[in-house]
């Protein structure tokens, strides 16, 4: 069983609402960074580990900035993202750069702020070569097991994923890389998305150190660290378990002495993940609009999918709650509804919620990941501010809410000054 506790008291909650104005984000900077220093504890025994936060999980400075403090890295997938992560303080040896079918101008930016090229095929040494007139000192390949893995539910079989190097391919690019000079390797994967199976990405280490192992035997490399990607899943219910964590480090460790330090390698351990470390420190804060009876009974919200986009996209599941009365009988069924144009506009289906009145605030959990993030202008509609909850207990607004003169600011034509 996981809790689902708001981050400041009822009370203050309802004030936050009124005084903020609905919708908008808030997030646990305290918890936010108690998970990872966490995180980072559970692996110090890994040499020079480190967490290259998922950019795109929580692309917000105030939030990445303070996980770069704590000596986190970041993985980028965009320029963008990556001209955040180095405004946000991360030096570009702790920047990955794992995107896919990515154009030379970014291959030749990321190499020029010195980031980390994961490179997600073997044609890409040729694409990085002539994008930067040479190839880096450090290299990263992804890997893609194919038949080797079943891939879990939501990231689907490796087998049918654009991503990666194959098996066959993966000695020959280390091959190559080394013959063009490259003297440093990572080597790369992301096989699982929110996945709470400690012992998935256990055995993902398994796979990858086997591999280590394989290319230094057959080609005299000595990969210096391995990226077991993002994936680290959340409860997201009530009735889920977080991903015992200790358990996997002390696994993982089990196997780094058996596999690597036996034979006389050193590994950095790495990760990407963004869900597991901001994920349930985020919180949507909406207010209801209306209660309507039709052939069910929806409960109407100021927030909608194109503020908090997963449970319309994958049937994701936010857990709810109604800000001063979860004290009473979750006895009424509701479809939690925005105002979107799209009848999958909905939060939640079938939901049993106490009694619900107009006005009432309704908080969406752990939306503190792929969030904010997936929010879109669809029907024009425009995204709300975020609020961090800092540990002093301020709150603080680290992203102001847009407004019509935002999304009109790229447009251009005759009156688009006019404000309505
Ligand atoms: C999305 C993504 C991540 C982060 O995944 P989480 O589920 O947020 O941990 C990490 N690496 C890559 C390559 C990704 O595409």
């Amino acid at each position: 069983m996981s809790e689902k506790k708001l981050p400041v008291s009822d009370e203050r909650m309802l004030s936050l609402a009124n005084e903020l104005g609905t919708p908008f984000h808030l997030y646990d900077e305290k918890a936010i960074l108690d998970n990872a220093r966490n995180f980072q504890k559970l692996f110090s025994w890994a040499p020079e580990f480190v967490n290259f936060f998922a950019i795109k999980a929580c692309p917000n400075p105030s939030i990445i900035s303070r996980l770069a403090k704590l000596g986190f890295g970041g993985d980028c997938s965009s320029l963008p993202e990556l001209y955040m992560a180095k405004a946000c303080g991360i030096p570009g040896e702790k920047i990955m750069f794992t995107s896919n079918d990515t154009p030379d101008e970014e291959f030749a930016e990321a190499y020029r702020l010195g980031a980390i090229l994961n490179l997600d095929d073997i044609t890409h040494i040729k694409a990085v070569k002539r994008a930067c007139g040479k190839l880096p000192k450090t290299l990263c390949f992804r890997y893609n097991p194919g038949p080797d893995r079943t891939g879990n539910a939501i990231i689907g079989n490796p087998v049918e994923a654009k991503y990666g190097v194959t098996k066959d391919q993966l000695l020959d690019c280390y091959r190559i890389a080394k013959e063009e000079g490259v003297e440093h390797f990572g080597l790369h994967t992301m096989v699982a998305s929110n996945e709470l199976e400690g012992s998935y990405i256990v055995e993902t280490a398994r796979q990858l150190f086997t591999l280590v192992v394989k290319i230094h035997n057959e080609l005299g490399i000595d990969i210096e660290f391995i990226d077991l990607g993002g994936g680290i899943g959340i409860p997201y219910r009530l009735e889920q378990e977080k991903m015992d964590l200790e358990f996997v480090s002390n696994e993982i460790h089990k196997l780094y002495d058996e596999m690597i330090s036996s034979i006389g390698l050193s590994l950095k351990i790495t990760f990407e993940c963004g869900r597991m470390v901001t994920g349930p420190y985020g919180y949507l804060v909406s207010r209801v609009r209306h209660v309507t009876h039709k052939y069910k009974d929806y409960v109407g919200l100021d927030a909608c999918m194109s503020d908090l986009m997963r449970p319309a996209l994958y049937g994701a599941y936010h857990h709810i709650t109604v800000v001063g009365k979860e004290g009473k009988a979750h006895d009424h069924k509701y479809d939690v509804t925005g105002s979107l144009c799209e009848n999958n506009d909905k939060f939640a289906v079938d939901r049993m919620l106490p009694e619900i009145e107009r006005g009432d605030v309704l908080v969406l959990h752990d939306t503190g990941a792929h969030g904010y993030a997936m929010g879109f202008n669809y029907n024009a509609k425009l995204k709300h501010a975020e609020y961090l909850l800092l540990e002093n207990g301020d709150v603080k607004l680290i992203r102001r809410a847009e407004t019509y003169d935002d999304y009109v600011a790229t447009l251009r034509f005759e009156g688009a000054e006019v404000k309505i």
